[in-house]
């Protein structure tokens, strides 16, 4: 490898079984830990394994190559687990081939089958990818089977060669190998998940710092772990004094009886990274820190002390958590009330919204499988919590308040994969995405009013609510009933004309519909209503229905096909409103419930959400206002049609050059430390790495050059006219300035348009873009901005200098699939313009397929990438051509989600 690069950051990742282990390149100064690792402890048997032979000097070697000056070509990777040097994996460019290394790995005894040499391998196939090369070679023996299975479990493509009792295995580093993402993903999940069982299953907790002060947060966990039956072992921690609320406090970690496997901190700040060192260093796997207003520092060492000593951290400024599980029965949060156990996973970010969100679902009668009050979220995130629920057999419904997920990248992946087996909920609080914050191009600066991001959580697979009473509202139709089909067909019913109508309005705010119902259906109906009855959609039952009649009604509906839910609206005449007697037991205990998905509306009910409980526990949800139940339907709808739609795989592009691509960030972002837009020149070479349709772009200083380069555009075969344009740093939009010139014929046109230029901008000025003219077509813009909770999204709409006003423009998520094209293209008010409306050419549709997705490729390989923007790229039937692209780059810590890493928060 050429050691031009840099060596990769030190990062914290998580071993198979939970532990936090470091990774980072070995230096010279860990000499003496890689001898005593492959010389003490490593057994005689695992050392003939790695240097087939028994070599008394090999382990001396070893630790001379692996830590030695660097050298070109050569990388060395060593985990540590608190201070301590466990595996060290190594690889060495191969002579004459520099798209092949050849790769080594070897682990302590007592550290072996725990991950550490995978873990090890993906990160040096993530620095070998950055440079270049395509194949990792290792000699092994054949009868290691240990590295073998590292080697097939991968997910990577991997060959062997046998010969003499070795086998030579080599590793294809394909840079869009979806079964090495999902191998890694899938490693991820189950080491993120063993870490986290010490925090939501712990066998013993203590909590720090319960003070004897009645009322201190500290005193009331502790009472409420106490009195919420914990099934394992609870200690007070208090130097001050010996009893706690009736439980015996001890005076430090240290003297307590036993390792607890979580610790509650309820210290003041200043005390909080001392009690979390010393958790660490009893052994503690877990904090909860409820303590707030740490400064910095303070904050610093509190993350510090949890990534040596492998311990997750919840918080700080947190309420707790909560575990139901009959097993752990762990109610450790300070919320008024105890949480009910059930199935639905909770995580929110403000504690006050953590206490709402469950006083709601408790009165709907939906419990919690696990609550996580997360604060400030220093480590345990969102994206961790989805993890945990999608695996710990107790979770079917997830539901999230928070103003970030994690990593917005992991996020957008996880995310996908949960919402397949149960319904993601989050409330959207509207935030405008960072990527607005100081962005001036069209793209980024444009991004917010029009993206929805209501489409863009739909494309992650989350139900988006607009607040806490739509979430709850919704959680409570989809924990009840069956999702709907993916028609769009409801049918309201009602026992009075006026809230049928109202309810069919409701229902087409939120896009759904009411069909007519098919003429055989409609007798059937009359025939069991009474008289007076209409039987189109809505349906009008008239107020003298019975029971048994609107169970005759609903099951008719819910039998017929013709509608795939059902809206009863029910005014409290004396017949609806008898529980035992009245239509609502028609509702609760007919044959239609659990056919098709049921949702009532009471007109006068107090609450604005409630379940109404059938005799068998089967449930229906009862709204107040027939708004709140048609958007419940129209979220379960939007879900079903979700899951219905296979996942799409990302559209591949040929011919990119991702290395090339991430040396001319790093080469800008060495220059440009806080980062910036690119000049004209670096735009063209960046952009060009992705094979994206540029057009021929001459740099030129001063007005001799341009002349040339005119005339250099004929000898290049660009026969027409040409443009020239003004460039400087910092440039906004340059034809608001005048700084376009279009249309120019011969020298003399060009050399004065250049004076023009020179007269009106003077010094500001650094020089011109001269390029061809190209043909009239279609203005459109294609893009990528980063956003704060999604990740990188591609952007698609109406181009040219009117953009901002048309501000017709769709975005999805990277890395786009090929129905996300179908739904970008065809996503525009202005689609019709792209098929050919009015007779005009229709617009090569292939070529912006291409654009998109080369677009999506380029912002999923660099993270740097801020914001770029295409605009315009003009159409013609036969391909796009961009004459005007601005792309800025950021000084992003790379974050690839297909590595993995423990996210650092704060900065260092
Ligand atoms: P800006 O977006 O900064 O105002 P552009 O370079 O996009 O500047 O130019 C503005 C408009 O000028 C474009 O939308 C397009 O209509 C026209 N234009 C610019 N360059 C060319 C070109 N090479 N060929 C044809 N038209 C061009
Ligand atoms: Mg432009």
């Amino acid at each position: 490898m050429p050691s031009s690069q840099p060596l990769p950051p030190a990062v914290e990742a998580l071993l198979a079984d939970g532990t936090t282990a470091l990774i980072r390149p070995l230096a010279p100064g860990d000499r003496a830990a890689a001898l005593e690792l492959h010389a003490v402890r490593m057994s005689e048997e695992s050392r003939r394994l790695r240097f087939f032979g028994a070599s008394r000097r090999a382990p001396e070697q070893a630790a001379d190559r692996l830590c030695g000056p660097p050298r070109p070509g050569f990388l060395a990777l060593g985990a540590l687990v608190g201070g301590e040097l466990i595996g060290v994996v190594e690889c060495d460019a191969v002579q004459g081939r520099p798209e092949a290394a050849e790769l080594a790995v070897a682990v302590a005894d007592d550290w072996q089958h725990r991950g550490v040499a995978t873990l090890l391998i993906e990160h040096l196939v993530h620095a070998a990818r950055a440079q270049g090369v395509r194949t990792l070679e290792a000699d092994t023996l054949a009868g290691n089977r240990s590295v073998h299975t590292v080697f097939s479990d991968l997910g990577l493509r991997v060959r062997r060669h046998l010969a003499q009792g070795e086998v030579r295995v080599s590793v294809e580093l394909d840079e869009s190998d979806e079964r090495y993402r999902s191998a890694v993903d899938l490693r991820g999940r189950g080491a993120d998940v063993a870490s986290l069982r010490p925090l939501l299953r712990p066998g013993a907790v203590a909590v720090v710092g319960a003070s004897r002060r009645a009322g201190s947060v500290g005193q009331a966990v502790l009472g409420k772990i106490r009195r919420g039956g914990f099934a394992g072992r609870v200690w007070a921690v208090n130097p001050h004094a010996r009893e706690v609320a009736g439980s015996v406090a001890y005076p430090s970690l240290a003297a307590l009886p036993d390792v607890p496997d979580l610790a509650v901190l309820a210290v003041p700040a200043g005390a909080v990274a001392g009690a979390a060192e010393e958790c660490g260093l009893a052994g503690v796997r877990a904090l909860v820190v409820l303590t707030s207003g740490l400064d910095g520092d303070q904050a610093r060492h509190l993350l510090d002390s949890c990534r040596r000593h492998s311990m997750r951290l919840v918080g700080p400024n947190c309420l707790g958590i909560a575990q139901t599980d009959p097993d752990i029965r762990l109610d450790a949060e300070f919320g008024a009330r105890q949480p009910r156990p059930g199935t639905a996973g909770v995580a929110v970010q403000s504690g006050g919204v953590g206490i709402a969100l469950l006083g709601q679902l408790d009165r709907l009668g939906i419990g919690v499988s696990s609550f996580v009050s997360l604060g400030d979220k220093y480590d345990v995130s969102g994206n961790d919590l989805l993890q945990w629920w999608e695996s710990d057999g107790r979770t079917d419904l997830a539901l999230l308040h928070l103003e970030s997920f994690g990593s917005p990248r992991a996020f957008s992946r996880t995310a996908r994969r949960v919402s397949r087996t149960m319904p993601v909920l989050t409330v959207d609080a509207g935030r405008s995405p960072a990527g607005r914050r100081g962005a001036a191009s069209h793209t980024a600066g444009a991004a917010t009013p029009t993206v929805t991001r209501q489409a863009l959580f739909t494309q992650a697979g989350i139900t988006a609510t607009r607040g806490i009473g739509e979430l709850v509202e919704t959680a409570a139709l989809l924990h009840a009933q069956p999702l709907p089909g993916t028609r769009n067909a409801v049918a309201v019913l009602s026992n009075a004309g006026g809230i049928g109508v109202l309810a069919a309005d409701a229902c087409a705010d939120v896009g759904l519909e009411l069909p007519p119902l098919p003429a055989p259906l409609v007798a059937e109906l009359l025939a069991v209503l009474p008289a007076g009855a209409t039987a189109t959609n809505p349906v009008d039952t008239t107020a003298a229905v019975g029971p048994k009649e609107l169970r005759a009604c609903l099951d008719l509906l819910a039998r017929s096909g013709a509608v795939e839910a059902v809206l009863l609206c029910l005014t409290p005449t004396a017949l609806a409103t008898d529980p035992e007697h009245g239509p609502l037991r028609a509702l609760l205990d007919g044959p239609a419930r659990g056919r098709i998905p049921l949702a009532a509306v009471l007109i006068d009910q107090e609450p604005p959400v409630r379940c109404l409980t059938a005799a068998d526990g089967g449930r229906i949800p009862s709204y107040a206002d027939p708004q709140a139940a048609a958007r419940a339907l129209a979220h379960a709808r939007e879900r079903a049609r979700w899951l219905a739609e296979p996942p799409g795989a990302e559209i591949p592009v040929p011919d990119c050059d991702p290395p090339r691509a991430r040396a001319l960030a790093e080469h800008f972002l060495r220059t440009h430390p806080r980062g910036g837009w690119l000049d004209p020149d670096a735009v063209t070479a960046l952009l060009e790495c992705y094979g994206l349709p540029l057009t021929t772009s001459i740099w030129a200083r001063d007005e001799h050059t341009a002349v040339l380069a005119a005339s250099s555009l004929r000898q290049l075969g660009h026969e027409g006219k040409a443009v020239l344009k003004a460039y400087w740093p910092q440039q906004v939009h340059k034809s608001d300035l005048g700084a376009v010139r279009t249309g120019l014929t011969g020298e003399q046109a060009v050399r004065t348009a250049f004076r023009e230029f020179a007269g009106r901008f003077g010094a500001r000025m650094a020089g011109a873009v001269v390029q061809p003219m190209s043909a009239p077509g279609l203005e459109l813009l294609a893009g990528v901005v980063q956003d704060a909770v999604f990740g990188p999204l591609v952007l698609f709409g109406m181009g040219g200098t009117t953009t901002d006003v048309l501000d017709d423009r769709v975005a999805r998520l990277a890395p786009i699939t090929e129905p996300d094209v179908h739904a970008m293209t065809t996503g525009l008010r202005a689609t019709p313009l792209l098929f050919g409306y009015h007779g005009g050419a229709a617009v090569d549709l292939t070529a912006v397929r291409d654009v998109l997705a080369r677009l999506s490729r380029l912002a999923m390989d660099l993270p740097q990438l801020a914001e770029a923007d295409l605009n315009p790229l003009i159409a013609g039937p036969h391909g796009l051509l961009c004459v005007d692209a601005r792309v800025r780059l950021e000084p992003r810590a790379p974050f690839d989600p297909y590595l993995r890493r423990l996210r650092r928060p704060l900065p260092t």
